[in-house]
């Protein structure tokens, strides 16, 4: 372990943060951990947010991140409702709510915010979904009676909080400016497939259309209340609830003048280390991948977690000791009855190719080559199978090989 490091700090008490912390202690770190995050709660997960918990299936601590006996084991320094509003890497000095207080080693893990729609600030019934808050304000908007739901962007949070709000019986718009849902993650045939599991699940689905304007009305005599959006095709769509999910904001602003290089993310190296005694973790990170040869920032659950432990390591190992960080992005979504997972990527100009079960069934597996390499694996309700497509991802098989694996399954 590099010498003098006492006393270690975790910006963003998350998940990347939380698996930091457990890792620095199962390792055997004795010093101390201050966990600091700009929420009120305890580290929580978010994949329920926008299923079990949105539902109503589960209650609040079923979605916490580990319990209190666990946290406490941890022996942390958790500062809750406080914000790092500065860090100047050469001085090793990071700024919490404005006061400078020294660090030894530092894990940047502040996660992304969401992009909202424009002109949408203090509307009643427009939200966004990224915190158990913003969950509890859905939740609470359609146990009190909202009937039609406008859902901005057919991503993961469109999807998901479309799937579950049909399941609560609001009737569901979701609108979506490419050609298909996921389009760009899983191209524009698969995109298809997904929109077909919405529409046959009576999603009012509007692709290639983005919207021009939020309608509003007034608010029982304050401010105003969404009623409806106005599309670019001209038609309007009315509704008493909107959900907005069009992507997210890497947390970066509070290192403006850190001396850390920040582009969409925290840009570390490949053992994401972003300067000496500093590491990124989980949605805020950008870096090297090596498998890949590339820079990349990853916004899923797996990413988070294995990111988290491989920052929280490097920070215990000197630089001869260090590992690059070389994950195959692995992510799953639940929608309706159907679980979709991609391990791997995809690529515009790859080949697509389902290689067992039905896509009119919904229950299938598509390997995604490109130039004899195998790049990914797409599967609905195929979760066996996607894991071991993930080892064959791993291993780096070839586009063949992958095809001569997946031949064996049926
Ligand atoms: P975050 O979870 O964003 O946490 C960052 C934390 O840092 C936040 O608490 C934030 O408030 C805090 N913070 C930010 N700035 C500061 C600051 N300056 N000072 C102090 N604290 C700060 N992924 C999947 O693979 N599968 C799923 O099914 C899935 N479902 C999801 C459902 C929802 C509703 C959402 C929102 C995400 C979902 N994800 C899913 C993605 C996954 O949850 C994220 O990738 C993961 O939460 C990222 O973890 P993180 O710790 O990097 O960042
Ligand atoms: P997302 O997955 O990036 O999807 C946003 C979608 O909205 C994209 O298709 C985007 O198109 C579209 N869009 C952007 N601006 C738009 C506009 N003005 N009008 C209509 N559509 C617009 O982001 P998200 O769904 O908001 O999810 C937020 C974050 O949570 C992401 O990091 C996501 O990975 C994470 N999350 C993950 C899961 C999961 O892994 N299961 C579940 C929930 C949330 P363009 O690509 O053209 O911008």
């Amino acid at each position: 372990m590099p010498q003098g490091r006492e006393r270690i700090t975790i910006v963003g008490a998350s998940l990347a943060g939380y698996w930091a912390a457990e890792t620095l202690r199962r390792d055997g770190f004795e010093g101390a951990i201050s966990l600091i995050g700009d929420e009120a709660h305890e580290p929580y997960d978010r994949p329920p947010l926008s299923k079990k918990y949105l539902a109503g299936d589960v209650e609040r601590d079923r979605v916490d991140l580990g319990n209190a006996e666990k946290l406490a084991a941890l022996d942390l320094d958790l500062r809750l409702g406080q914000r790092a509003t500065g860090l100047d890497v050469a001085a090793r000095t990071l700024e919490v709510d404005r006061v400078a207080e020294p660090f030894d080693g530092l894990i940047i893990a502040t996660g992304a915010r969401c992009r909202t729609l424009p002109g949408t600030d203090g509307v009643a019934g427009v939200h966004t979904l990224r915190t158990v808050d913003d969950a509890d304000a859905v939740r609470t908007a359609m146990d009190a009676g909202a009937r039609r739901m406008v859902v901005v962007g057919a991503g993961f949070i469109g999807a998901e909080v479309a799937s579950t709000a049909v399941g609560r019986g609001l009737a569901v718009t979701m609108v979506e400016a490419l050609e298909a849902p996921f389009g760009r993650v899983l191209g524009v045939e698969m995109g298809a497939v997904l929109a077909d599991v919405h529409r046959s699940h009576g999603v009012d689905l509007r692709t290639g259309v983005g919207v021009d304007e939020v309608l509003t009305g007034p608010d029982g005599g304050v401010g105003t209340r969404v009623v409806g959006v106005r599309l670019a095709d001209g038609s309007e769509v009315a509704c008493d609830l909107l959900v907005a999910g069009i992507g997210v904001i890497p947390n970066v602003d509070w290192l403006e003048g850190s001396g850390l290089e920040v582009a969409d993310g925290v840009v570390c190296d490949e053992t994401c280390l972003a300067a000496p005694g500093v590491v990124a973790a989980g949605d805020v990170a950008r870096w090297t991948n090596a498998r890949y040869g590339e820079s990349m920032r990853v916004e899923h659950w797996d990413n988070a977690v294995q990111q988290g432990v491989h920052a929280a390591r490097r920070l215990l190992q000197s630089d001869e000791e260090a590992q690059p960080f070389t994950p195959v992005p692995w992510f799953w979504s639940d929608q309706y009855d159907r679980k979709v997972q991609l391990a791997g990527r995809t690529h515009p100009d790859a080949e697509v190719r389902v290689v067992t079960g039905s896509v009119d069934e919904h229950r299938f597996v598509t390997y995604y080559g490109l130039g004899g390499r195998f790049l990914g694996a797409l599967g609905m309700n195929r979760p066996r199978h996607v894991m071991q497509s993930k080892g064959l991802l791993e291993q780096d098989a070839s586009w063949d090989e992958a095809l001569a694996f997946a031949a064996d399954w049926d």
